[in-house]
C-alpha cells in the first residue's frame, strides 16, 4: 500500500516552477542526477572502509543510463549507498532550507527571470527536483546498502508524493523519469530518450566523474574480410554493447593547458553542488618530497546558504593515488577558508586512512599548511592584480576569512595582507593594513580602529573627533567578527592596533601629549568637585568621569578601558542568547566645550542647583546616542530636553 504525503508549501512552489520552467539549459538535470549518483557511490565506498560487510558490494561501482524511446523514459541508476524509507522522506520529500527569507527571495527571483533558476537550485541543494524540468512524473526506487527492503517514491510534482515498498536486486538507487512530450513551439526541446543526446550531455558535464557511466547501445555489425570489406553472404546483425560515456580522467592530474575552462567549471559544479561558475581555480602539485600530492582548488563567486551554519558542508575531497577516500574532509583546510572547494590527491598517504587518523596525521597537516599558503597567496595576488574583483569577493567572504585572525593567529600577518577594511580615509574604498601604514602621519605610532554596528553610526561618533583634527585615519570595523579578532590581535608589522574608543587617548608627539596631559590634569583639579558630583549622579551607569582631549565639537563620550567589552560586542553577545553583565564605562568630558564651561560657572555660583544633576543625565544620554546606543530612560530624556527647549525660548 502506498502512503501519500503532501509537499510542504515551498517544495510545492519550487516544483511548480520546475514543471513550468522555461529555463533553456534543461539538460543540467542529468548532471545533477549523475552527481547525486556519484556521491552515493562515494559514500558507499567510504562506509565500506569501516564496515566489512559492505565491502563485497563495492566491487563494480557504476552509474547506468537507460533510455527507452518507445515508452519515453530515462532511468539513471547507481549501485551506491541508497536510502532508507525515512531518508527518502527527509532528503527527497523536503527542502531543508525552505522557510528562510533567502529562499523565498530566490524563489521569487527565479519566477521572474528564467536565468534565476540555477541560483535557486544550486544554493538550496534541490538538484533532484530539476528532473521535473524534463519529466512529468518521477519515480525513485532505492535500497539502502545492507538492507533487504527497497522503497519507491513517486510524484508528478503536483502537491504530493507517494511511498511504497518495492524490490530492487542490489543496493543503490534508480531514478525513472517519465519524459515530457515535445511541445511543438519549444525550440530548446531535447529528447533525452535519445542515445546521442545523452552521450553529448554526459561528455559536456560529467566526463570526469570517477565511476563509469554506462549505457547499452545498439550497434550493427557485419563480418568483414582482411581488406575490410563485408564478407560474401555475411548478414548485418545488431549487437547490444555497454558503452562507457565518460573518460573518468582525473581532471586535476591533467596538464592545465589541456583542460578547457568549461571542464574546470563543470568539475567545480560537480564537487561543490554550486550552480554558479567558480571565481578562480588553483591547480598545483607538491613534488619531490616525501609528501607528494596534487591539488585542484576552487574559490566560489557566491557563498552557499550554509556558510555561517554550524554544520555546513565544508572541506575538500581527499583521494589517495586517484582512489576516492572521502568528501568534505575538514582537516585539509582551516575553518576560515571553508568556502574553498576542491580535491587533494595524495601519493604518500595510505589508502586505509580513516577520519580518526586524519586529524593527527603529519602528512595531512603539511598538506593543510601548503593549501592554506597557496590560497592566501592567490587571494593576495588577486587583490594586487584585480582589485575590483577582489573587493566583490571580499564583500561576500571577508567575514569568514577574518575568523582566521583569531582562530589561527600564527598566520595573521599573511592573512592581514588579504584583509580589506573601510576607513575614514574614504567613504567607499577598501584598504589593507599595509596601505594604512603607508598613509600614517609622521607622529602617529599606532593603527586605530573603531568598531560598531554600521559605518553610518560610528562615522559620526565623538570618539573620532580628535583623530579627524589630527588627520589620523581610523579603520571602521562593522562586521560582528571584527569585535572578536581585535581582542586577539594587538599588532601588525610592529605597530600596535588600538581602539579609538578605549583607554586614554595619546595622540601626537611625546611633547604634545605631555602638554595635553598637564592641561587636563590641572583642569581636573580645578573642576574636581563638579566632576565628583556628576559621577555621584551617574554612579549607576558609569565607572568614572574624566576630562579628555578626545573630542573637539562634542561635549561627552563613553569609553571602555583596555581589554573590556565594547557595548557593540555586549549587544551582539546578548542577541546570541548569552548572559553578559553590563560593563560600566568611563564618561569623558570635553573641557573645551562651552556647555561644560557654563556648567562649571553655575556650579561655582550655586553648588546645590538641581540643574547640574539634570545636565549630568543629559550629557550621559547624549554620549550614548552619539555612539548609536540605547538610552536607559528615553522618555525621561525626552522630557528633560523638552523642558530645556521651552526654557530657552
Ligand atoms: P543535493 O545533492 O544538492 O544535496 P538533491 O536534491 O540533489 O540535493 O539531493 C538531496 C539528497 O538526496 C542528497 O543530498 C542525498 O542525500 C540524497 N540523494 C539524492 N540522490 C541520491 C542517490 N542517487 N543515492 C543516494 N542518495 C541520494
Amino acid at each position: 500500500m502506498a502512503t501519500t504525503y503532501e509537499f510542504k508549501t515551498e517544495a510545492r512552489q519550487l516544483l511548480d516552477l520546475m514543471i513550468h520552467s522555461v529555463y533553456s539549459h534543461k539538460e543540467i538535470f542529468l548532471r545533477e542526477l549523475i552527481s547525486n549518483a556519484s556521491d552515493a557511490l562515494d559514500k558507499l565506498r567510504f562506509n565500506s572502509l569501516t564496515n566489512e560487510s559492505l565491502r563485497a558490494s563495492t566491487e563494480d561501482l557504476h552509474i547506468r543510463l537507460t533510455p527507452d524511446a518507445k515508452n519515453r523514459t530515462l532511468t539513471i541508476s547507481d549501485n551506491g549507498i541508497g536510502m532508507t524509507h525515512d531518508e527518502i522522506i527527509e532528503y527527497i520529500g523536503t527542502i531543508a532550507k525552505s522557510g528562510t527569507g533567502e529562499f523565498s527571495e530566490l524563489l521569487r527571483k527565479a519566477n521572474e527571470k528564467k536565468e534565476g533558476m540555477p541560483e535557486l537550485i544550486g544554493q538550496f541543494g534541490v538538484g533532484f527536483y530539476s528532473s521535473f524540468m524534463v519529466a512529468d512524473r518521477v519515480d525513485l526506487i532505492s535500497r539502502k546498502a545492507g538492507e533487504e527492503i527497497a522503497w519507491k517514491w513517486s510524484s508528478n510534482g503536483e502537491g504530493s508524493y507517494s511511498i511504497e515498498e518495492a524490490s530492487r536486486e542490489t543496493q543503490g538507487t534508480c531514478v525513472i523519469l517519465h519524459l515530457k512530450a515535445e511541445v511543438s513551439d519549444d525550440e530548446d526541446f531535447q529528447d533525452f530518450a535519445q542515445e546521442w543526446v545523452l552521450r553529448q550531455v554526459v561528455k559536456k558535464y560529467s566526463d570526469f566523474v570517477g565511476y563509469p557511466i554506462r549505457m547499452k547501445v545498439e550497434r550493427t555489425q557485419i563480418e568483414r574480410d582482411e581488406s575490410g570489406k563485408p564478407k560474401e553472404g555475411a548478414k548485418e546483425e545488431t549487437v547490444v554493447e555497454d558503452e562507457v560515456l565518460n573518460s573518468m580522467k582525473a581532471i586535476w592530474l591533467r596538464p592545465e593547458k589541456e583542460v578547457s575552462e568549461e571542464e574546470y567549471r563543470e568539475f567545480y559544479k560537480h564537487i561543490s553542488h554550486d550552480w554558479n561558475a567558480p571565481l578562480k581555480w588553483i591547480n598545483f602539485k607538491a613534488e619531490g618530497t616525501s609528501n607528494e600530492f596534487t591539488s585542484l582548488l576552487f574559490l566560489p563567486e557566491k557563498p552557499g546558504f550554509d556558510l555561517f551554519m554550524p554544520n555546513s558542508k565544508r572541506g575538500i575531497n581527499l583521494y589517495v593515488k586517484r582512489v576516492f577516500i572521502m568528501n568534505d574532509c575538514e582537516d585539509l583546510i582551516p575553518d576560515y577558508l571553508r568556502f574553498v572547494k576542491g580535491v587533494v590527491d595524495s601519493e604518500s598517504l595510505s589508502l586505509n586512512i580513516s577520519r580518526e587518523i586524519l586529524q593527527h596525521d603529519r602528512l595531512i597537516q603539511t598538506i593543510r599548511k601548503s593549501i592554506t599558503r597557496k590560497v592566501l597567496d592567490t587571494l593576495k595576488k588577486m587583490l594586487n592584480e584585480d582589485r575590483e574583483k577582489y573587493i566583490a569577493f571580499w564583500q561576500q567572504f571577508g567575514a569568514v576569512i577574518k575568523e582566521g585572525l583569531f582562530k589561527e593567529p600564527g598566520n595573521s600577518e599573511k592573512l592581514f595582507d588579504c584583509c580589506l577594511f573601510q576607513s575614514t580615509a574614504s567613504s567607499s574604498d577598501w584598504f589593507t593594513f599595509g596601505e594604512y601604514l603607508e598613509r600614517m602621519k609622521p607622529d602617529q605610532d599606532k593603527i586605530y580602529y573603531l568598531t560598531g554596528e554600521s559605518r553610518e553610526v560610528i562615522e559620526n561618533s565623538p570618539h573620532l573627533e580628535a583623530f579627524r583634527d589630527k588627520g589620523y585615519e581610523v579603520m571602521l570595523l562593522t562586521d560582528p567578527v571584527d569585535e572578536v579578532w581585535v581582542q586577539y590581535t594587538s599588532e601588525y608589522k610592529e605597530k600596535k592596533i588600538k581602539s579609538a574608543a578605549r583607554g586614554s587617548l595619546e595622540l601626537g608627539s611625546e611633547e604634545e601629549r605631555k602638554k595635553t596631559e598637564e592641561t587636563l590634569k590641572s583642569k581636573e583639579q580645578e573642576w574636581k568637585s563638579l566632576l565628583d558630583l556628576i559621577q555621584n549622579k551617574l554612579e549607576k551607569h558609569i565607572k568614572a568621569v574624566r576630562l579628555s582631549g578626545r573630542m573637539s565639537s562634542s561635549a561627552a563620550c563613553l569609553v571602555s578601558e583596555e581589554g573590556e567589552m565594547t557595548p557593540h560586542l555586549e549587544t551582539l553577545l546578548r542577541a546570541s542568547g548569552k548572559d553578559v553583565p553590563q560593563v560600566k564605562r568611563t564618561l569623558e568630558l570635553n573641557p573645551g566645550h562651552h556647555l561644560l564651561g557654563k556648567m562649571h560657572e553655575l556650579f561655582v555660583k550655586d553648588k546645590e542647583n538641581p540643574k547640574i544633576a539634570e545636565y549630568a543625565d543629559l550629557l550621559y544620554g547624549q554620549a550614548l546616542l552619539a555612539e548609536g546606543g540605547q538610552l536607559p530612560d528615553p522618555s525621561g530624556f525626552n522630557r528633560k530636553v523638552a523642558e530645556l527647549m521651552a526654557n530657552a525660548l
